[in-house]
């Protein structure tokens, strides 16, 4: 693994460097207003009311910091104070009708001091319990594990999924499950033959605490089959229903939570379950706290988002009943692990988004209907020619072009996907290749579809407005990654979407 790592290691410094010179130095300043400041827990708005005092659950508070835009994903660190982040920087290119392609790059961004810190390529970070290391991806296929601004190992793992359990990491490397650490790689346990995870046609994750893991097997239609192993022997058993469409570890332990299109089951670290329908639930939408509990409510249309807060509900658990407040944010949509904040992004044009960063537990709440930067993201978007919004906090990863349909959107497995404009939905089913799909057609007649999805947020029928949450992100029909293909049609024929 680690023979030839020197040469490599040599190249990717040299990278890095670079990166981190330029970019930090241009943005990790504070500003003037923001020097002058006793704190950095100050709204933004000048306007205030009062709120709960010190209610955790109400993320209310919108903090300052440095603008990052089209942020797709993002990893708290254990310190709770700094955000590894992907986001998307243009470059140039002669293959796409747009002129340019979406790169993904990694920063890491001190919510507190306002220091951002460029890592340059790089998806998917994951930060080691001392958030002393960060592992993350690079277009290359290997994953890099970083120490400060310094590669220390290189390796290529056969699932993207990794897991830190301390400061070792669990990776799959074929049959086998195993553990890197500064002191080496060692083999913790086999899967039976045939149940290898084989990426892109499955998936596999790990629990927060590495002891269990679920394997995804993904074909035409709708033939997934799911698999709940234990880290520790291999060992693997069936899971779920032939309905299960979508499933998700608790950010704590190994609760585990499968839902189809009607049905919403959690099984508890006991492997006890409980299962309720969709309808019963306060909301479509699920979201975890950072202590893992679970949260169902409706997210207000994304359009800009940022500018409402949602009401949620704990579900399945001790404190069942009890209300969140969260931002009306899209993509990363998480609380850092000490639930002091809340992160996701906003629109800031019909294809554009930034990160934003909204305080919890706090004794004001920011009053969004004066915040000038929310009114002026709402004029711009009002104000574009172009009205379908992107889909989803992703990268454009493929146009439309000779036999490809749609645009290509890569986003977390799980991100929430849009409707691009108003209408009614009037698709929701399987398709051989594109998986579970969700089409929604517009008055203006064109028709709008989503394919790739795991679970459906709506049926046909119902309504929807621009920015309302329609299905989940996954990886069903036949896929290289979780994507969403979002293809439109005018009177039954093939259109690009970005023209709209
Ligand atoms: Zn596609």
């Amino acid at each position: 693994m680690t023979a030839n790592m020197p040469r490599a290691l040599a190249l990717v410094l040299a990278a890095l460097t670079a990166c981190t010179s330029s970019a930090g130095s241009s943005t990790a300043a504070p500003s003037p207003s923001r020097s002058a400041l006793p704190t950095t827990e100050r709204p933004v708005a000048v306007a205030t009311s009062a709120v709960t005092r010190g209610d955790p659950l109400r993320c209310t508070a919108r903090i300052e910091i440095a603008p990052v835009p089209d942020v797709f994903e993002g990893e708290w660190a254990p310190d709770s104070r700094r955000i590894a982040v992907s986001y998307i920087r243009l470059k140039p290119s002669r293959e796409n009708v747009t002129g340019t392609e979406e790169d993904q790059r990694l920063a890491v961004i001190d919510v507190v001091s306002g220091a951002v810190q460029e890592l340059g390529q790089g998806s998917e970070p994951k930060w080691s319990a001392s958030g002393r290391l960060l592992a993350y991806w690079m277009d290359d296929l290997d994953l890099r594990i970083a120490e400060g601004a310094t590669i220390i190992a290189r390796f290529r793992p056969t699932e993207p999924d990794v897991r830190w359990i301390g400061e070792e990491l669990l990776f799959w490397q074929g049959p086998e499950i195993r553990a890197w650490s500064a002191a080496g790689v060692r083999t913790v346990s086999r899967v039976a033959a045939g149940d290898e995870p084989r990426y892109p046609s499955d998936d596999a994750y790990f629990s927060a605490d590495g002891e269990l893991f679920t394997i995804t097997r993904y074909g035409p239609g709708a033939t997934e089959r799911r698999l709940l192993g234990t880290t520790a022997t291999g060992a693997t058993t069936p899971i779920g229903t032939a309905d299960t469409r979508f499933v998700e570890w608790s950010p704590r332990g190994h609760t585990l939570l499968l839902r189809s299109a009607d049905t919403v089951t959690l099984r508890y670290d006991d492997g006890r379950t409980v299962s309720e329908r969709r309808s019963a639930l306060p909301g479509v939408v699920h979201a975890w706290t950072a202590d893992g509990l679970l949260l169902f409510g409706s997210v207000s249309p994304t359009v800009p988002a940022g500018d409402a807060y949602d009401r949620f509900t704990v579900w399945g658990g001790a404190r069942s009943g009890e209300t969140a407040t969260l931002p009306n944010l899209y993509g990363i949509r998480a609380f850092s692990p000490n639930g002091a904040y809340f992160a996701g992004v906003s629109r800031t044009g019909v294809r554009s988004s930034q990160l934003e960063i909204y305080r919890c537990s706090a004794t004001w709440e920011t009053d969004l209907a004066a915040d000038e930067d929310v009114r002026a993201r709402a004029r711009k978007i009002a104000g574009d020619p172009l009205k379908l919004i992107r889909p989803t906090a992703g990268a454009y990863t493929s146009y439309v072009q000779r036999d490809h349909t749609g645009i290509d959107v890569a986003g977390p497995y799980g991100s929430l996907i849009y409707a691009g404009n108003d209408g009614v939905v009037t698709g929701v089913g399987v398709h051989p290749f594109g998986g579970n799909y969700v089409c929604v057609t517009q008055p203006d007649g064109i028709e709008l579809c989503t394919y790739h999805n795991s679970v459906p947020l709506v049926r046909p029928g119902d309504r929807v407005v621009r920015g309302q949450p329609i299905a989940l992100i996954g990886m069903s029909g036949i896929t290289t990654g979780p994507h969403t293909h979002w293809e439109a049609k005018v009177n039954g024929e093939i259109v690009d979407p970005l023209a709209y």
